[in-house]
């Protein structure tokens, strides 16, 4: 028996996720990066990103990329958000290559290194308008000054990022900038950079329309290759799976109620007032699964007719009025997830995970494998 609430995690379809979205960035000479953010690093979907055919993960957190190095991924690795200068020293243990915006920083990054005899690269992140990190593009000449006088650090390429906080749409024209920036800067140091880092996943689109500049030659995908989705623009990128994290959570509570509180209301627990409707009495079940667990707003019921009604840090109320199964006690309840419910479940420590890989017949075989990141 499987312990609830649990993620079954299928590393098969992620792996085909991975496939379809290499190969459609390999037509254009695109590397794509993994980046397993949005799933805690998990190794072993790691592993199936790599046999995907990604060669470089990369992660926001240190503690992500150790656990991936740790378990033996053969990959290269790439810290993602701009490193903490408290953090300096670990990011070259764990970190081939990493994401920056701040001299003062790299300037440790490059003592660091040296000190351990080595050399760390990096990627110079420049704000293209979506502010959020990276220099801005008219003090990139003046930065690639101070970079080039430090010799425990590489600069391999720029990169930039979009849909982050300001929903910036990347487009040909902004991306265009980034090229030429790169130009100018090859131009005054007479130098070559080999990488071009466009952006996440929301880029893959410029590249199935066919109007992505063609010096860009990196992608950083995560949600796509995770969840199959492009989040900023709601669609589902062609030749993937979407349900490749299923999350289940048990009922343990079914009962006929008023679909209205009775009595005085205040703030529920979460300082919020509840804005309900008055739809008479109404079967609820309560699934032993809340708010410490998942992000309620992008849980997706896998049966139609299941209707979230909200929760408490430990109690997810689902309506089941219209649902024709006879729902009661001791019940599953499954649900697909987008990221910020990918991002929950993955980081709970009361959800076990357990991984399917593929089975004989097209069919998946399931391995139990508790999956802890604390
Ligand atoms: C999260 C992140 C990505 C990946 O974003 P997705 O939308 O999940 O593809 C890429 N680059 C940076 C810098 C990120 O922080």
């Amino acid at each position: 028996m499987k312990r609830n609430p649990h993620l079954d995690i299928y590393l098969e379809k992620i792996k085909i996720n991975t496939e379809n979205i290499k190969n459609l960035c390999q037509k254009h000479g695109i590397e794509v990066v993994g980046i397993t953010k949005g799933c805690c690093a998990i190794p072993e979907v790691g592993q199936a990103i790599i046999e995907g055919g990604i060669k470089i993960l990369g992660d926001s957190r240190i503690e992500n990329l150790k656990r991936l190095k740790k378990n033996g991924l053969k990959a290269e690795t790439m810290l993602i958000r701009i490193p903490m200068l408290s953090e300096v020293d670990r990011v070259i243990d764990w970190a081939d290559i990493s994401l920056n915006s701040e001299i003062s920083v790299i300037n440790l990054l490059s003592q660091a290194a040296l000190k351990k005899k080595t050399v760390h690269r990096i990627i110079l992140m420049i704000d293209l308008g979506d502010l959020r990190e990276g220099i801005m593009p008219d003090n990139t000449l003046e930065m690639m000054g101070e970079i080039r006088k430090l010799s425990g650090v590489k600069l391999i390429g720029l990169g930039a990022n979009f849909c982050c906080v300001s929903g910036v749409m990347p487009t040909r024209e902004n991306l265009n900038k980034l090229v030429r920036l790169t130009e100018e800067i090859e131009r005054n140091f007479q130098i070559n950079l080999e990488v071009i880092s466009g952006g996440d996943t929301s880029v893959l689109k410029l590249v199935e329309d066919n109007i992505i500049p063609e010096r860009i030659n990196q992608l950083r995908v995560g949600v796509g290759i995770l969840l199959g989705q492009d989040d900023v623009r709601l669609r589902n990128i062609a030749g993937t799976f979407q349900d490749t994290f299923i999350l289940t959570g048990e009922v343990i509570e079914i009962k006929d109620k008023p679909s209205l509180p009775q009595g005085e209301i205040g703030l529920d627990a979460f300082g919020e007032i509840p804005v309900l409707q008055d739809l008479g009495i109404r079967k609820r079940a309560i699934l032993a699964l809340g708010k410490q667990d998942v992000h309620l707003g992008s849980l997706i019921p896998l049966k139609e007719r299941i209707k979230i009604i909200g929760a408490s840090s430990d109690h997810l109320i689902i309506d089941v009025t219209d649902f024709e199964e006879n729902i009661k006690v001791g019940d599953e309840v499954r649900f697909r997830l987008n990221y910020p419910a990918l991002l929950s479940t993955t980081t709970s420590k009361y959800i076990k995970k357990y991984f399917y890989r593929k089975g004989k017949n097209n069919g998946y075989k399931y391995e139990r494998k508790e999956f802890n990141i604390y």
